[in-house]
């Protein structure tokens, strides 16, 4: 028998298109009356339209969130919300715009209202990363788990599809690595195989229309329900990889876990069937969006195709890593204990890198 523990502990959720004008009130329901608003640079232009909406509310915009939080990026933040009296940090934007926001709320303690434009699922864990002297540090805190989270798909109509799929395979990497993580239990099984299906639907039809908003609010379901798996198992080979090639050697996040994850689970595969499975099934019942039937294909084969469809890299060559760091990446993967089904062996790792690398269609 199957034994598990179970304890949810989930951000609100307001959802809809157009649900972003919801945010005042909702900010107001959470005593939140001096937010400062989080982006990127590139999305400095969303941040102002999100602070005049709040209007008094607001403090101010800082557009700064880069990838992986550097500390000093934080620290900066932190001085910033301290100089204007925020009370809270509202994060509109991707992976990297939450990173920031938890940042706050590990310092000064601020609380955190999400408004995600990628797929990534940060919002729905109370998992952080900072990078200090390019050593990328986690964590879990339940401090960084936001609040709220508001999804409003027609702030994603915008996002480029190259990035929609690989940040739609960030998600399901999450979701994957749940269905074998030790702590998996029934409900994150439910949740994790219906993201993957509705996330890798969604993709077939943001395919044909990047603007169809029913569908980007489908990949904004599926996002939720992959990050909160994330945030509610624990993490195996797959994003340990991950965080090693993105950290020590500079690979672009969300195209690693794209190029990673068919490797990974072919690695698990053995040991894994019954999640494995459940990707299959997932993938299959997806596939009713594909432009053509597909055949029945193994796990990892079935989420290779549906990135080489989409255009999504498919070698660690082509996302800039080198040949001669294959080893050094090797040695790493191994260096900390971490739960996975297949224990880790060296040599197989090494041959996971090499495929890989080459880009070979796992079996
Ligand atoms: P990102 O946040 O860096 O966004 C990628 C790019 O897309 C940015 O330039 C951003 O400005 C732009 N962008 C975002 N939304 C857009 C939109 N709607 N239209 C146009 N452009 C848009 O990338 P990401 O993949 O979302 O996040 C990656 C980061 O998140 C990494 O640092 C990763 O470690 C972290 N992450 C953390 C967790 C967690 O649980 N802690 C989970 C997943 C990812």
């Amino acid at each position: 028998m199957r034994e598990f523990v179970f304890e949810a502990r989930l951000p609100r959720v307001v959802f809809g298109a157009g649900a972003l004008a919801r945010l005042p009130d909702e900010l107001a329901a959470l005593g939140i009356e001096r937010a400062l608003v989080v982006s990127t640079p590139g999305q400095r232009g969303l941040g102002e339209r999100v602070a005049a909406l709040l209007g008094a509310r607001s403090v101010g915009v800082f557009a700064r969130a880069a990838m992986h939080v550097p500390v000093e990026l934080a620290r900066a933040a932190a001085e910033e919300a301290r100089r204007l009296g925020a009370d809270g940090v509202v994060a509109v934007g991707g992976g990297s715009t939450t990173g920031l926001a938890k940042a706050l709320a590990l310092d000064p303690g601020l609380v955190i209202a999400a408004v995600p434009t990628t797929y990534a699922g940060s919002e729905a864990t109370s998992g952080y990363g900072l990078t200090d002297a390019g050593l990328k540090k986690t964590g879990r805190d339940a401090r960084v788990l936001p609040r709220l989270i508001v999804y409003d798909p027609e702030l994603s109509l915008g996002l480029p599809f190259a990035i929609s799929v690989v940040s739609m395979m960030n998600a399901i990497a999450h979701a994957a690595e749940g269905l074998y993580a030790p702590d998996a239990n029934p409900v994150m099984d439910v949740m994790a195989e219906e993201g993957i299906r509705s996330g890798a639907a969604a993709l077939d039809r943001l395919a044909r229309d990047g603007r169809d908003v029913d569908a980007r609010g489908d990949a904004l379901v599926a996002a939720w329900l992959c990050g909160t798996v994330l945030g509610s198992t624990t993490i195996g080979l797959h994003h340990k990889l991950c965080h090693t090639l993105g950290g020590s050697f500079g690979l672009p996040h969300a195209e690693v876990h794209a190029v990673v994850l068919p490797h990974a689970l072919a690695y698990n595969a053995p040991a894994a069937p019954e999640a494995m499975a459940k990707i299959e099934r997932a993938l299959a019942a997806a596939s009713g969006f594909a432009p053509a039937p597909l055949p029945h294909a193994s796990a990892a084969a079935a989420v290779f195709d549906l990135e080489r469809r989409h255009g999504a890299p498919t070698s660690l060559a082509a996302i800039g890593m080198r040949a001669e760091d294959l080893d050094r990446a090797a040695d790493l993967a191994m260096q900390n204990e971490y739960p996975n089904p297949r224990p880790l062996e060296r040599d197989a790792i090494r041959a996971l890198l090499q495929r890989a690398y080459d880009g070979v269609r796992p079996d």
